[in-house]
């Protein structure tokens, strides 16, 4: 197998590596912050425009751009292979579900930005109303692991909501941006609505600085805490989609062969480049040994490498770094080596690997290894399950395999998300929003909730008629004091009109 070059940068321009090959597919330019600027100035004049046509006639032009996006499907898929090694049926399930989001945001933002009547309290002669408003300028800011998708996730709800953006693609895989954003500038009227600006990680710090309303920024958390430092200087709000370290919980009336299958799916797609990877496994001891010996029968049917293969090249020598120092300090501190291993790593090839006999003290069980690697703990109860698999800074995504009690284990995760009898099922559904907790970031994106993400909230209070009693006055009438006495009596104390309500509340509960 070939070994790779690293992404290197020249004075102006950043070369984008092939990891297969160590190929050089393209370079493109390294953005100053001053074109940065330049380029968000652009956007704000697009969002103006954007922002005023309806629902309707964004809709329409989203629904133009996800054709055009569609119909550039195999090219896309192609770049995002060349540029990230997976494989190209990963890509193109990425294409896929990329464009399943263009298509959802589009199709629910009328609704979920419709304005909401609200209950006006004891301010009855005032109608109260809370709307949803485009926040203007957005800026996205990527990750390489899933160049198109995740970046989309915040991209076409942005756009939905009325925004324009501008998108800072990862320096290891510009190209995939720079492509959408030339497919974008051929479809929407507006040229700049969507602009790419490529660079490392100054251009990202420069949008970061910029004068963009909202930053939502998908990668490491070391790197979200200094997007959010940046943008404090303006009070630029933020959306953190960061790293994590999903567990698995197999309950011991689960179905041991499903759960296997789930888990080395969850765990080595995109060869476990995957901010939802299954990143560490809980079995329960009745179960364990067969859960083992499935997911090991199930790993060695797996291909790494070659035009089939099932795992492609590690996206960054970076990255496999890192997987070796895990493996390596797993195996010095006691773990059992199934398959794979650190001596099976060629290049930016890893081999998946299973381990047992691994603990909390390990790094692969608390740090995000971010590859292929599958530790598997044997736990005595699922009390236990949970308390470890809470035992994280972490709080993304998780799941559980269980019978009866599959509900009960999933509300107790500390995490964003949880698929009960599957793995990362959340991912795979629009509707549903994706975030974490802790470390792993905070916000949404997808679903009704990442439309609002992109939106400002507006709170109308208006007087619809003229009561006796002006609250908003200081011409009062000289009893007043006394009259408030009465009111805040009756209304909150133990007066009839505050026990009517408390026996309302109880009867319709
Ligand atoms: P990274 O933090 O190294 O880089 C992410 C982006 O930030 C890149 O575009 C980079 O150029 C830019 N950047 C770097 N320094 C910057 C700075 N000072 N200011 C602004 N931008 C800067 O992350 P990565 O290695 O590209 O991605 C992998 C990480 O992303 C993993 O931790 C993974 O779990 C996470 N991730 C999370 C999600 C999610 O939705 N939660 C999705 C995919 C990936």
């Amino acid at each position: 197998m070939a070994t790779v070059a690293s992404t290197t940068t020249t004075t102006d321009r950043l070369s984008s590596f092939n990891p297969a090959t160590g190929e050089l597919i393209a370079t493109v330019p390294i953005l100053t912050p001053a074109e940065v600027d330049a380029a968000v100035v652009r956007a704000r004049t697009a969002a103006a425009s954007w922002s005023h046509l309806s629902f309707e006639a964004r809709t329409e032009e989203l629904i133009s751009f996800r054709k055009a996006l569609a119909a550039h499907a195999d090219e896309l898929a192609d770049l995002i292979h060349r540029e990230n090694g997976k494989p190209e049926l990963e890509a193109l399930v990425e294409v896929m579900m990329a464009l399943g989001h263009v298509q959802h945001a589009a199709a629910r933002a009328e609704t979920a930005m419709e304005p909401r009547r609200v209950s006006a309290g004891m301010l009855a002669n005032f109608r109260a109303t809370i709307s949803y408003h485009p926040l203007g300028v957005v800026g996205v800011i990527g990750p390489w692991n899933y160049p198109l998708y995740t970046p989309m996730g915040s991209i076409a709800y942005a756009l939905a909501a009325g925004n324009a953006v501008v998108w800072k693609p990862s320096e290891l895989t510009p190209l995939v941006a720079v492509r959408v954003a030339e497919i974008a500038r051929e479809t929407f009227a507006l040229p700049d609505l969507l602009q790419v600006v490529t660079g490392a990680g100054t251009t990202g710090a420069a949008l970061a600085k910029s004068a963009v309303d909202k930053i939502a920024f998908t990668g490491s958390a070391g790197t979200g805490k200094r997007v959010m430092i940046a943008a404090a200087e303006r009070l630029t709000p933020v959306l953190l989609e960061l790293g994590g370290k999903d567990p698995m919980i197999v309950a011991e009336d689960a179905d041991v062969e499903k759960a296997a299958e789930a888990c080395v799916y969850g765990a080595l797609t995109n060869a476990g480049q995957a901010c939802i990877s299954v990143e560490r496994v809980y079995v329960a001891e009745a179960v364990h040994d067969r859960f083992v010996e499935e997911v090991v029968k199930n790993v060695r049917q797996l291909k790494t490498g070659g035009d089939d293969g099932h795992l492609g090249a590690m996206t960054s020598p970076a990255q496999v770094a890192i997987v070796r120092d895990h493996l390596d300090d797993a195996v010095a501190k006691g773990a059992v080596v199934h398959t794979g291993g650190a001596a099976a790593i060629s290049g930016n090839y890893i081999q998946p690997t299973v381990l047992t006999n691994v603990d909390h003290h390990m790094k692969v069980m608390h740090d995000e290894t971010f590859g292929p690697i599958i530790p598997i703990k044997r736990v005595g109860s699922l009390d236990e399950a949970v308390r470890l698999a809470n035992d994280t800074i972490y709080g993304l995504g998780s799941s559980v395999f269980a019978g009866k009690a599959a509900r009960t284990i999933a509300d107790k995760l500390r995490a964003g998300m949880t698929s009960i009898n599957s793995v990362m099922g959340f991912a795979g559904i629009p509707s549903l929003p994706f975030g974490g907790i802790g470390d792993s970031g905070f916000g949404r994106i997808h679903g009704d909730e990442g439309i609002r993400e992109f939106t400002r909230i507006k709170s109308t209070a208006e007087q619809v008629m003229s009561i006796p009693l002006n609250m908003m006055s200081f011409r009062q009438p000289k009893d007043m004091p006394k009259r408030l006495r009465g009111m805040i009596k009756q209304l909150y104390g133990q007066g009839v009109v505050a026990k009517a309500t408390d026996l309302f509340r109880k009867l319709r509960s």
